[in-house]
C-alpha cells in the first residue's frame, strides 16, 4: 500500500469560486494562480477556467512558462515583474504582461532593445509599504512609461495591506490615496484582492485579482461566502493504541491524557504539510465524525484522539481538511493562514476531480 496521505483536487469548486469572485465584483478577474495555485497544481487550475478565465497572474517567468508550456493561451501577469533584464526578451516572447513596481526596472526596460511593446501593470505602494512606487514618483513614472517605445498598454494598480479586517479604515485611505493620485489618468485600474472582493465594494473597479477564495478559504473568516473548498486532505489511521490517564504521547510528551484515552496515529505530518504548531484539541475528522488532534504533529505522523469514536478502526479515513474540516479552523488553531496550509502540501499524492 502506497502512502496514503492525499490531497484531493475539486476543479468544479476552482470553477465556482472563480465565479463568485466574478459575481461580487463585476469587471475582469486574473485568478493568481501563483506559487503552484497555492500548492494546488496551477496548470490543472488554469485549464479548469481555461476560455472562461480572463487572466492569470503568477509571481515570475519560471511560473509563468509551465502555463505558456501547457498550452494556456489567456493573458498571464507576473506579479513581481522581472527582477534582471535578461528576462525582458523571453517575457516578450511569451506575450506576458509585467509589474512594474521600483524605478530600477523602469531604468532596465526603457534601456532593453525588445522586439514589441510590454503590457504593464504600474504598482503603487499606496500604504503597505512593500514594493510599488510611491505616490510622489507614481505619475511621472506612468507619463515616462506611456511615451516610451518599450511599452504598450498600461493598467494602473495597487495592493492592500489590510483588506481582511473590516473594522481598520486602512483599505478605505489606501483606496482614497491611490484614486488622489491617479486623478485624471486615464487607463484600466487594478484594486482588489480577495479579501477586499468579499468586503470592500468601494474597491470595484477594471479588473480584480482573486487568489485565496478561488481556494475556497474565505480570508474574512465568514459562513455567508458561498465559496468551495478546492483541496481535502485526508490521510488514514494506521495504528490505535489505549493511553492510561496520567500517561503522555509523542515527542516532548506534550499530551497527557485526563482520562483514559484511545489514540490513533494518522499517516500525515509536518512534511506532508499539515502545520506541526497546530494544538491540541484542533479540529479533525475520522470517518466522518469530529475529534481533535492530540499531542504534538510529527514529520509523518500525528495523534488523533479516538476515545469517543468507538467504531474508528485501522484504514479509518482521516480528513485534516476540506469539507468537514475548514481549513481556515486549522490554521487559526495553528497561529498561520489558510494560504500557508496549502503551498505546504507537497508529498502528499494529488488526485484531481473535475
Ligand atoms: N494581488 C497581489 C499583488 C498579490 O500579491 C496577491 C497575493 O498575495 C493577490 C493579488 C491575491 O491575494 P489573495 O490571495 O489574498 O486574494
Amino acid at each position: 500500500m502506497s502512502r496514503p496521505a492525499i490531497a484531493h483536487i475539486r476543479l468544479d469548486a476552482f470553477r465556482h469560486n472563480y465565479r463568485v469572485a466574478k459575481q461580487a465584483h463585476a469587471g475582469k478577474a486574473l485568478a493568481v494562480i501563483k506559487a503552484n495555485a497555492y500548492g494546488h497544481g496551477a496548470v490543472h487550475c488554469a485549464k479548469a477556467i481555461e476560455g472562461e478565465a480572463d487572466g492569470f497572474a503568477v509571481a515570475c517567468l519560471e511560473e509563468a512558462l509551465q502555463l505558456r508550456e501547457a498550452g494556456i493561451p489567456e493573458p498571464i501577469l507576473l506579479l513581481e515583474g522581472f527582477f534582471e533584464a535578461i528576462e525582458l526578451p523571453e517575457i516578450v516572447a511569451n506575450d506576458l504582461w509585467i509589474v512594474v513596481h521600483a524605478q530600477w526596472q523602469v531604468e532596465i526596460l526603457f534601456a532593453a532593445k525588445l522586439a514589441k511593446p510590454l503590457h504593464v501593470w504600474l504598482k503603487m505602494d499606496s500604504g503597505m509599504h512593500r514594493v510599488g512606487l510611491p505616490p510622489d514618483e507614481y505619475v511621472q513614472a506612468y507619463e515616462r512609461l506611456k511615451n516610451h517605445k518599450n511599452v504598450g498598454k498600461i493598467v494602473l494598480m495597487t495592493h492592500f495591506a489590510n483588506a481582511d479586517n473590516v473594522s481598520s479604515n486602512h483599505t478605505l485611505q489606501q483606496i482614497e490615496t491611490f484614486q488622489n493620485t491617479t486623478q485624471g489618468l486615464s487607463a484600466e485600474i487594478s484594486l482588489a484582492n480577495s479579501a477586499a472582493i468579499l468586503g470592500w465594494k468601494q474597491a470595484k473597479c477594471d479588473w480584480t485579482r482573486p487568489g485565496i477564495m478561488l481556494y475556497g478559504a474565505d480570508p474574512l473568516m465568514k459562513a455567508d461566502a458561498k465559496l468551495k473548498p478546492v483541496m481535502q486532505l485526508t490521510s488514514k489511521i494506521i495504528s490505535i493504541s489505549n493511553v492510561k490517564q496520567g500517561e503522555s504521547i509523542g515527542y516532548g510528551s506534550i499530551f497527557t491524557a485526563e482520562r483514559d484515552t484511545v489514540v490513533g496515529v494518522v499517516a500525515c505530518g509536518y512534511a506532508d504539510g499539515y502545520p506541526r504548531s497546530a494544538v491540541t484539541g484542533t479540529p479533525i475528522a475520522v470517518d466522518g465524525k469530529m475529534t481533535r488532534l492530540i499531542g504534538r504533529v510529527s514529520m509523518d505522523m500525528l495523534f488523533v484522539d479516538l476515545t469517543d469514536i468507538p467504531n474508528a478502526t485501522i484504514g479509518s479515513q482521516v480528513e485534516l481538511w476540506g469539507n468537514q474540516v475548514s481549513a481556515n479552523a486549522v490554521a487559526t488553531s495553528a497561529g498561520t493562514i489558510a494560504y500557508e496550509l496549502f503551498c505546504n502540501v507537497k508529498r502528499a499524492h494529488f488526485q484531481y476531480f473535475d
